[in-house]
């Protein structure tokens, strides 16, 4: 209901719009929104716009980065023989905190759900297997433990293993149906050491 005007309105409905945001959250930001100074308010709407205009895809491993070919990727000291297999950034993101892994990535922006109609053909796997050559030697699938993670995992082990390339699955150290990213160092370190072969 319109109550306070219709820029006010429309700030909540956008706002509203965003995940994890509901009605009473969304109307708490925006009532501080025009609270705040002129000037911070300019500063959250352009930091938004340059982050669209200038965050893209790793040319490499689909990471979102600022460059053609994201920091992890250009950087020789990893180990570009092994690639673990996330669902999301933020997955990425955990792992590296546990400075445990010393290989690369590759971030698929999603699972294969039929449930919510996302295929194989909506994530990044075309991508991954693209990087399949003679110097691979281990992709790790370090999807989440839920059910459209394990069919992801199990639908890129079928893609990857006729290439001859040994294929893995980090170990259930990891909470069933649980979120990677909300998974704490040790657990994430456990579930990488206990992984078995595909
Ligand atoms: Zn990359």
């Amino acid at each position: 209901m319109n109550y306070y005007g219709n820029p006010m309105t429309k700030l909540i409905e956008e706002l509203a719009a965003l995940p994890g945001i509901g009605g009473k959250s969304a109307q708490r930001l925006a009532f501080h929104i025009i609270q705040m100074p002129k000037e911070k308010v300019e500063a959250l709407s352009a930091a938004i716009l340059e982050a669209k205009e200038n965050v893209r895809y790793c040319s490499v491993c689909c990471n979102l980065t600022e460059e053609e070919v994201c920091p992890v990727c250009a950087n020789p000291k990893r180990n570009h023989k092994t690639i673990m297999v996330v669902e999301d950034p933020r997955d990425m993101a955990a792992y590296e905190r546990t400075k445990e892994f010393h290989g690369v990535y590759h971030v698929l922006h999603g699972a294969i759900s039929p449930m919510t109609g996302v295929t194989p053909q909506d994530i990044h796997i075309r991508e991954l297997v693209s990087r399949m050559d003679d110097s691979v030697e281990e992709v790790i699938l370090a999807t989440n433990p839920n059910v459209e993670g394990e069919a992801t995992a199990m639908y890129i082990a079928r893609l990857l293993k006729p290439l001859g390339v040994k294929v893995t699955r980090i170990a259930n150290g990891v909470p069933v149906g649980g979120d990677l990213e909300y998974v704490d160092e040790i657990t994430l370190s456990r579930a990488l050491e206990g992984r078995r072969e595909l």
